[in-house]
């Protein structure tokens, strides 16, 4: 961005622009200029490029062109959009004086400039640069570093959706950052000047997805954090909202340092902080949350996202609530039940979910709405939401006061409705017109028959302007000339326009003394009289007067709207619950979701699960999903709550392991959020941990392998599950050789098994591993059936008890079109391998009818001296370890390699 250039022999305006930007060296400067914010410098080249639009010229600087853009002010909107999408930020400097009042300082006097706001994507208030459906969090993470008595790094994360006034804190140990942050997702991150640089840390900000903004210090300075959160809520002391810790102190106020800072004197109407414990939720790592693709797909996508599936509110503030609590599964079975108590309500009342729908589709953001009026950057528009918000909150609270036994969280919800402030909507709709301006600067929002005086000052000025047209009759009288007609201009204002012809009898006496001649055009002639002066100047006064009393209607709306915000928000939550509760009862009732049973158990037992995003792709295909059990709770033969069980689930690939795995994840993850499931029924023991190893690409960007970061996270598994974790670990070990793999897999299953005693879901092509049922009794094998049918294999997607008997992994790269000659010869080595047990016989490599020997050049350290390449790659592949496509293009390999 631009340097600022040095002050030397330049413009009065260049001078300013170039103070202004020094001062804000770290943003775009949109620099006001009349109808334009124009950029210079260095933003003018970034923001040309980014924003698509012409660079050009503005005079010379120290002998250089002045590089500029600018956007129209009208459509600045757009342009901050598309740049805050980008990850820019903008400093929107503003004409704080009318450019009449700085020539009376003097000719050269320059407009009055300062920036006003700082536009960054954690800040954002206007709907057109919000995403309705999401929450748009501001996150500052705060270290405590570890002690020397080997306690580890403590963070605290606290997080601000300015738009909606949410406001929470939260702390954790070192490893439990990264999740919390893929939790939370935030739009921009502070991160203190001392650690943004850490090598730790710096992937993990990277991976956050957020905007991060280096943090000076004093931000989160300790000493001063508690005042200055204290100053920020105007109470005495913050215990008031429970206690915190200093770290915690420290994030939430460089948070509000933050607001602070880019708000530029307006104040946010943020909640007090709440403090978000580290129990009741249950924790999901940050792979394991992208692995199970709950609100984006692996590619980042929303589309193909549980949460895109799941999702059937219709108001923006029931999208950002079912979002959050997809996020947050809970581990209470209590509050879980009462959400769950609210989706039965509105499943067994089809027709009152049907009305209470229709009437949040009508309600608007109230939230966002109110923040915006709140910090004075509200219109006409905002108030209509929220009076039309307040509408609909009757409505559904009229409807769901019939409800006998709403349940705890609709009972809640509907108190929160019933102290809404009921009257304000109607002061409101009496107030507004029907057709509102966007900017309350236009004037014309205040309904006809809302206040005398107005009405009064709007005839005034409606009756001058029909005196005006009635005097166009009285001029053409008084001159003869037909044609005279009275016009208006900015320039003018109202005059009498004449053909030239007539202009020297218009000059002469005795017309010359009603018409004074202003200007004389090649086909016009223009003159003005002192009534028609005398009339613009009423309706101008009468104009400023009207606008004069529509802004004070607007002021006294404004501020009983704010003195009834808590009430507000609190009721605009309320439909947030309502709409999330109606819209999962709808998803059920669709798709044929049953209501799980949540308890204090170590149950997990599902019977007909499925998986609910295969699922809706498969019905689109129309195909239909195979359901299946899973039952890995305690063992009913055994009683006591002795650990979970192990299914291990061996069976060829594309039989449907890494689907079966998934959906019994997604289903406590819906369970424990307040969802009903995808299944006939579903009993869930709390999970206070879910662990998913499926397969992860190559974390290349870090540099490690996808054996590293499998090992990773395996460790991270191994190391933390308890017996209340769901872990599932798809295909541990594939990454490397063979009897590596299987021995890493052989022991982590023990230590599951023994340690842990989790309840788990492991799929493997390691046949092998299945003989461990024999030994460990809380092991079950499990498979996927197939059938083989003249020579293909037929996937049934059932899992059943017992082990696979054998992979089909030829077959399988027989459906995805090996050639014949490699299919046979597949057959033919396998038979050998099978033979042997395993090590490639002599036989085989002294008969080579598919691959000669040929350049030598061993990769893998254990590679014999003189194995030859080719066969040194089998060596190191298992066919049932590639998919279709790895398959083809090993066999490219090998043939170059010929
Ligand atoms: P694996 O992990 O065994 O290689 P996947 O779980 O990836 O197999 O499944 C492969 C494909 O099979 C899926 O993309 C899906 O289309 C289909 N599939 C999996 N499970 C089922 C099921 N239960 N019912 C119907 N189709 C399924």
């Amino acid at each position: 961005e631009a340097e600022a250039a040095p002050v030397g022999h330049i413009t009065p305006v260049m001078q300013q622009f170039v103070e202004i930007k020094a001062a804000n060296p770290d943003s775009l400067l949109f620099f006001r200029m009349g109808d334009f914010y124009e950029m210079f410098f260095g933003d003018a080249e970034v923001a040309s490029r980014a924003l698509g639009i012409t660079l050009t010229k503005r005079g010379k600087h120290l002998g250089e062109d002045i590089p500029m853009c600018g956007v129209p002010v009208h459509a600045a909107d757009d342009y901050l959009q598309r740049l805050i999408a980008l990850g820019h930020r903008v400093a929107v400097c503003e004409q704080l004086e009318d450019p009449a009042e700085a020539r009376k300082r003097g000719s050269k006097a320059v407009v009055r400039r300062d920036v006003i706001r700082l536009v960054t994507p954690g800040t954002i208030t206007e709907d057109n640069l919000l995403d309705a459906r999401r929450s748009n969090y501001l996150a500052s993470v705060a270290r405590t570093k570890a002690g020397a008595e080997g306690a580890g790094d403590r963070f605290a994360v606290a997080f601000a959706d300015m738009s909606t006034g949410a406001f929470r804190v939260l702390e954790v140990e070192g490893g439990g950052l990264a999740a919390a942050i893929a939790r939370i997702e935030p739009r921009e991150l502070l991160i203190p000047d001392s650690i943004i640089g850490d090598d730790d840390l710096k992937p993990l900000w990277r991976q956050s997805g957020a905007a991060s903004v280096p943090t000076p210090r004093a931000f989160f300075d300790g000493a001063t954090a508690g005042d200055r959160l204290a100053a920020y809520f105007g109470v005495a002391s913050l215990d008031a909202f429970g206690r915190f810790t200093r770290l915690e102190l420290q994030a939430a106020s460089a948070v509000i340092a933050y607001l602070d800072k880019t708000q530029i004197g307006q104040r946010p109407p943020l909640d007090p902080p709440a403090r978000e414990g580290e129990t009741g939720i249950m924790s999901i790592d940050a792979a394991t949350r992208a692995n199970l693709e709950l609100a984006r797909t692996l590619s980042g996508e929303r589309r193909g996202s549980l949460l895109s599936v799941i999702d059937r509110t219709v108001t923006g503030a029931g999208a950002r609530l079912l979002a959050e609590r997809l996020a947050a599964p809970l581990t209470d079975p209590e509050a879980i039940r009462h959400r769950l108590d609210a989706v039965d309500l509105f499943l067994r009342e089809p027709a009152l979910r049907a009305d209470i729908s229709r009437r949040l589709s009508a309600a608007p953001d109230m939230a966002r709405a109110l923040t915006r009026l709140v910090m004075g950057r509200g219109g006409p528009r905002d108030m209509r939401a929220i009076g039309e918000g307040l509408e609909a909150a009757a409505g559904v609270l009229r409807r769901l006061a019939e409800i006998e036994l709403p349940g705890e969280e609709i009972a809640a919800a509907l108190a929160s409705l019933a102290s809404a402030p009921h009257g304000l909507a109607g002061d409101l709709a009496a107030a507004l017109d029907d057709d509102l301006p966007l900017l309350k600067r236009d004037g014309g929002f205040v309904r006809t028959g809302y206040r005398a005086d107005l009405d009064e000052t709007r005839s005034l000025r409606d009756e001058s302007r029909r005196v005006i047209a009635s005097l166009q009759a009285t001029y053409v009288d008084l001159s003869g000339i037909k044609s005279l007609k009275i016009k208006h201009n900015n320039v003018l204002g109202y005059f009498v326009d004449i053909g030239p012809n007539h202009a020297a009898a218009m000059m002469a006496a005795p017309l010359n003394e009603t018409f004074i001649h202003r200007q004389t055009l090649a086909n016009a002639v223009r003159f003005s009289t002192v009534e028609l002066g005398q009339l613009e100047g009423r309706i101008a006064s009468a104009g400023e007067r009207s606008l004069a009393i529509e802004m004070q209607v607007f002021g006294e709306l404004s501020a009983a709207i704010e003195r009834e915000a808590a009430a507000i928000k609190r009721a605009a939550e309320a439909l947030a619950v309502i709409d999330v509760a109606s819209a999962l009862a709808t998803l059920a009732d669709e798709r044929g979701y049953c209501r799980p049973k949540v308890d204090d158990s170590f149950a997990f037992h599902i019977e007909a699960g499925r998986h609910p995003v295969v699922e809706d792709v498969l019905r689109t295909e129309g195909q239909s999903f195979v359901a299946n059990d899973s039952d890995i709770g305690p063992s009913a033969e055994t009683g006591a709550p002795d650990g979970g069980r192990i299914w291990l689930i061996t069976g060829p690939n594309m039989a449907g392991k890494s689907t079966f795995l998934r959906q019994n994840a997604l289903i406590a993850v819906l369970a424990q959020m307040g969802s009903f499931v995808p299944a006939k029924s579903a009993h869930i023991g709390t999970v206070d941990r879910l662990f998913s190893r499926v397969g992860a690409a190559d974390d290349l960007a870090r540099g490690r392998s996808t054996f590293m970061v499998e090992m990773i996270e395996t460790a991270a598994i191994l190391n933390q599950a308890g017996p209340r974790a769901l872990v599932i670990l798809d295909e541990i070990g594939r990454g490397t050789a063979t009897f590596d793999g299987l021995s890493i897999a052989w022991a982590t299953i023990e230590h599951l098994h023994a340690v842990n005693r989790s309840r788990a879901l492991f799929a493997t092509h390691y046949h092998e591993l299945t003989a461990l049922s024999e030994r460990l009794e809380r092991i079950v094998n499990a498979t996927v059936k197939v059938r083989e049918w003249k020579g293909d294999v037929v996937f049934l997607h059932e899992i059943v008890p017992g082990a696979a008997d054998r992979s089909y992994g030829i077959q399988v790269a027989r459906l995805a079109g090996l050639p014949p000659a490699v299919v046979d010869r597949a057959k033919s080595v396998l038979a050998e391998l099978e033979k042997s047990g395993g090590s490639a016989p002599a036989s085989l490599i002294d008969d080579l009818p598919l691959f000669t020997a040929a350049r030598r050049a061993p990769r893998r350290e254990e590679a014999p001296e003189d194995m030859p390449k080719v066969l040194e790659m089998l060596d190191g592949l298992s066919p049932d370890d590639l998919s279709p496509r790895e398959a083809l293009e090993m066999l490219y390999s090998l043939k170059a390699e010929r």
